[in-house]
C-alpha cells in the first residue's frame, strides 16, 4: 500500500462512543467494537442500546417538540442554529472526515468533498426554515377566508446505512429540524461514530435538549423498535428495499406512521454513438466506482449504442484499469475498501455468478489483495443479458454490467427493464435524444452528460421500488410537514336554524 499522509495517520487508541439522549451523554452495558475495513484494527466502540434507552430517546424527542422550544421558535432563530452548526462542521472537518473513512472505508479527500456537502446541506436547509410557508385563498367570497397551515409533522425517527454515514445523515437533519420537528436517529450499526459527533456539534451550536437524539445498535432490534414505536410521528428510512418493506408493515402494524423510503437502485448510464466517448467513459468508470460502487446511485447498467460499443468498452476498461484502489487514508486513493466483510461476499459471489452465467469479464473480475482489508478490481462484464442476476439484482460494488442497443426505444425499455427507478444518466450531443430519454425512463434522479452532479438545493429519491418521498431542498423541508386547512368567516353568520 502507498505510504500515509502524516495528516491522516491512524489513531493511536480506539474512541469510544455513549449515546446522546436529551442532551446527554449515556453509556450502554453492552457495547459493538469496530474494525477499520482497510487496516482490519480496531477503531470505535459504540453502545448496543436497549429499548428501554430507545424508548427515553422518543419521549425526550416528545417532550422537546411539545413544549415549543424547537417546534414553535421563528424559522430565523432556527436558521441560525443551523447556521452555527455549518460553522461547526467546518471547524471539525478533519476530524469528521477521519472516522468516516476508519469506520466506512471511503477515501479521505472524498470524505472531505462529502462533508463540504454537509456544510451546504446546513446552509440550503436554514435558508428554507425561513422561506417554509402555506397558501392562502381569497377567491371563497367575501364571507370566506383559506388558509393552509404548514406545521412539522412531530416526532421523526431516522434510520441511516452504512455507505454515506454522514452524507445521509445530513442530506436530512437540517432539513427535518428546519421544519421544527424533533428527531431519534438510529444510524448503521458499524458506521455510529459520525451521527455520535455531529450531536456534540449541534449541542455547541444552541440546539435544546431532546431535539436530536441518538441510540445505536442492533438494527432488526433498535431500528425495528423504532419502525414499530407508536409515539413516532414519521419514519425516514434510507436503506434496502428488503428493510424498506418491513418498515411499511411495521409503519401499518403500529400508529400508520408517515413513511419515507429512499431504497435501492440498479441504474441506467445510456450512451450514444454521438457522445463524447472519452467524457462518457469517464463518467461510466466514475459513476460504478465512487464509493468502492456502494452507492445506490451508482450507474451500474451501462447501455451503449452498438456501432461504438466495442471501442466504448476498451476506452472504459483502460480507464479503470487506472484507478488508484487503495489505502483510504491516502489522499491520492480513488476507491478504498469494501465496507463490511458481508457486502465483500455479496460483491464477489456475483462477480462469480456473472461468469458462469456467462458475461465476459473485460476488465477486473475478482478481490484485490492488498495485504491486510478488502478490496475489489474495478469490474466491466461485457454480453450482459437482461435475465442474468449481475443485470437485475442492486450488487452494490465496483461491477459494471455492460448493454448494447441500435434505437433510442430499445435503449429506453432496457433501461426501464428493472424494479428500480432512483436514478439515470444520458451521454449524447443530440438535445432530441436527451430530452426523450429524459422524459421516459423512471427515475427520481436525471443527469444529461454528467452524473451524480448537483446539490442539495435540488429533490433526491425514487421511483417504482427505490422508494416515497423526497430529500434535500425545498421539497425535503415540506416532507417533514403536514399541512392543515383553515377556513375563517367573516362577518355575520348566515344562520342554519332559523330564528
Ligand atoms: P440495510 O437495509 O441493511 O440497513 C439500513 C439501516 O436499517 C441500518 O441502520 C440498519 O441497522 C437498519 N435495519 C436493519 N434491519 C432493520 C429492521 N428490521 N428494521 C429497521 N431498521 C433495520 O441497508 P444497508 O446495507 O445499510 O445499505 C445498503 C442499502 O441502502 C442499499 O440497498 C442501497 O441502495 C440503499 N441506499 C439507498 C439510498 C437512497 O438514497 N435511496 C442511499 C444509500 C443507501
Amino acid at each position: 500500500m502507498a505510504e500515509l499522509d502524516q495528516s491522516t495517520a491512524f489513531p493511536e487508541t480506539p474512541r469510544d462512543f455513549g449515546f446522546y439522549v436529551d442532551g446527554q451523554w449515556r453509556q450502554a452495558g453492552d457495547q459493538q467494537e469496530r474494525l477499520s475495513p482497510a487496516h482490519d484494527r480496531l477503531v470505535t466502540r459504540t453502545a448496543r442500546c436497549s429499548k428501554q434507552d430507545l424508548d427515553d430517546a422518543v419521549a425526550a424527542a416528545r417532550r422537546t417538540f411539545e413544549n415549543g422550544r424547537w417546534s414553535r421558535i421563528p424559522g430565523a432563530e432556527r436558521a441560525a442554529v443551523l447556521l452555527r452548526t455549518a460553522q461547526g462542521l467546518r471547524e471539525r472537518r478533519d476530524e469528521i472526515a477521519l472516522w468516516e473513512v476508519l469506520e466506512n472505508g471511503k477515501p479521505i479527500s472524498q470524505a472531505k468533498g462529502e462533508i463540504d456537502h454537509c456544510i451546504a446541506c446546513f446552509e440550503v436547509a436554514a435558508g428554507a426554515a425561513r422561506l417554509l410557508r402555506g397558501d392562502s385563498f381569497n377567491n371563497m367570497g367575501d364571507s370566506l377566508f383559506g388558509m393552509v397551515l404548514r406545521e412539522p409533522i412531530g416526532v421523526v425517527g431516522l434510520i441511516t446505512p452504512w455507505n454515506f454515514p454522514f452524507l445521509i445523515l445530513c442530506e436530512r437533519v437540517p432539513f427535518i429540524l428546519a421544519s421544527g420537528c424533533t428527531l431519534v436517529v438510529k444510524p448503521a450499526e458499524v458506521t455510529s461514530a459520525t451521527t455520535l459527533i455531529l450531536a456534540d456539534i449541534l449541542e455547541k451550536a444552541g440546539l435544546p435538549a431532546g431535539a436530536y437524539n441518538v441510540v445505536t445498535g442492533v438494527g432488526r432490534v433498535i431500528g425495528q423498535a423504532l419502525a414499530e414505536h407508536p409515539d413516532v410521528d414519521m419514519l425516514s428510512f434510507t436503506g434496502s428495499t428488503a428493510v424498506g418493506r418491513t418498515c411499511v408493515q411495521a409503519s401499518a402494524a403500529s400508529n400508520l406512521k408517515k413513511l419515507g423510503l429512499e431504497l435501492g437502485g440498479k441504474n441506467p448510464i445510456i450512451v450514444f454513438a454521438d457522445s463524447n466517448l472519452d467524457d462518457a467513459a469517464d463518467g461510466a468508470a466514475f459513476g460504478i466506482n465512487f464509493n468502492t460502487g456502494q452507492c445506490c446511485v451508482s450507474s451500474s447498467r451501462l447501455i451503449v449504442e452498438r456501432s461504438v460499443a466495442p471501442e466504448f468498452e476498451r476506452i472504459l476498461a483502460e480507464k479503470m484499469a487506472r484507478i488508484r484502489v487503495g489505502d483510504p487514508l491516502d489522499p491520492r486513493t480513488q476507491i478504498g475498501a469494501v465496507t463490511t466483510s458481508a457486502q465483500n461476499e455479496t460483491i464477489l459471489g456475483y462477480i462469480e455468478k456473472g461468469k458462469q452465467e456467462g458475461a465476459k469479464v473485460v476488465q477486473g473480475g475478482g478481490a484485490l489483495d492488498l495485504g491486510r482489508g478488502r478490496f475489489i478490481q474495478p469490474t466491466l462484464f461485457s454480453g450482459v443479458t437482461p435475465s442474468m442476476a449481475i443485470a437485475r439484482d442492486e450488487i452494490f460494488g465496483p461491477v459494471l454490467s455492460s448493454f448494447h442497443f441500435d434505437t433510442t426505444e430499445e435503449a429506453i425499455a432496457l433501461a426501464n427493464d428493472t424494479i428500480y427507478g432512483l436514478a439515470a444518466s444520458v451521454w449524447t450531443s443530440s438535445l432530441n435524444k436527451a430530452l426523450t430519454v429524459t422524459r421516459r425512463v423512471r427515475a427520481g434522479r436525471f443527469w444529461v452528460n454528467t452524473i451524480m452532479a448537483g446539490g442539495p438545493e435540488t429533490p433526491a429519491g425514487g421511483f417504482k421500488q427505490s422508494g416515497w418521498g423526497r430529500e434535500a431542498g425545498i421539497m425535503g423541508v415540506e416532507e417533514y410537514t403536514q399541512v392543515k386547512a383553515v377556513h375563517v368567516e367573516i362577518g355575520a353568520r348566515a344562520h342554519w336554524i332559523e330564528s
